[in-house]
């Protein structure tokens, strides 16, 4: 289990995770207006391909990809209709393309046989998809207006492990206790925060906590001496909030 600051939060005095959560969401909405899902997609099906293809690679690899893929495949039928090889060709890039051709068939096949060809929208029909776990079912409906979980990622749970919202390692508990905590009209929006925050400011090795605006509500921050009582050291700007 990951070292727990849910308990070092409340010994700080910095409130609890259900207090904290609001100003977190607010500070990193303003600090990070322009956070998006970084993949390039112009439908449903590209969305959900884009997603596909993103496992074990960054969505730069895919964007590089996709647009002559989507020129190319334009329907669940296009990605059936070319031999085996051939789609295996045309994602290589993305690597693990022998599994990720196989699922994106699959799934294709699922979508034409079971959804009219369309993407559906509920997380329990996207997680039926061969090659389509929750991670990407919730990626998806989040995009497609209908987050019905949280995403959680490696920033999203490195980030909450040290803001203290989770004393969790595993995904699944992690977002159960976001979603105790983070209001429902914030669920699709505060991945990408935490995701940007975490590419931008909170770096796996090196976090920033100088230049970072959740410093007096972090437990973690390394701003801090470990005996200290909570209270933000003197000479860091002040924030709003
Ligand atoms: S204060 Fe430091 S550890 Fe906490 S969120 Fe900011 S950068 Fe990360």
């Amino acid at each position: 289990m990951a070292r727990s600051y849910v308990r070092e939060a409340r010994q700080r005095g910095l409130g609890r995770r259900r207090e904290r959560v609001g100003p977190i969401v607010e500070r990193l909405a303003e600090e990070h207006s322009d956070a998006r899902i970084a993949l390039r997609f112009r439908s449903d099906l590209e969305l959900l391909v884009s997603v596909m293809l993103s496992a074990q690679t960054t969505d730069t690899n895919v964007n590089r990809v996709t647009p002559a893929l989507f020129r190319k495949y334009r329907k669940p039928e296009d990605y059936l209709a070319v031999p085996h090889e051939e789609l295996e060709q045309d994602i290589y890039p993305t690597g693990f393309f022998r599994q990720k051709t196989k699922a994106i068939r699959g799934t294709m096949r699922v979508l034409l046989e079971e959804f009219d060809g369309k993407v559906p929208g509920r997380l329990e029909d996207l997680v039926r998809l061969p090659g389509v776990a929750r991670k990407t079912a919730n990626v998806v409906a989040s995009e497609l207006g209908h987050a019905q979980g949280i995403v959680v990622d490696t920033h999203v749970r490195r980030l909450s492990q040290r803001l203290g919202l989770t004393r969790h390692d595993d995904p699944v508990k992690i977002e159960r206790d976001l979603q105790g905590i983070v209001p429902r009209a914030d669920w699709a929006r505060f991945p990408h925060l935490l995701i940007w925050h975490g590419r931008r400011i909170c770096d796996a090795r090196r976090p920033r906590c100088a230049d970072c605006v959740l410093e007096d509500l972090c437990p973690s921050s390394r701003l801090r001496s470990s005996d200290a009582s909570g209270r933000v050291r003197a000479g860091r700007p002040s924030r709003a909030g």
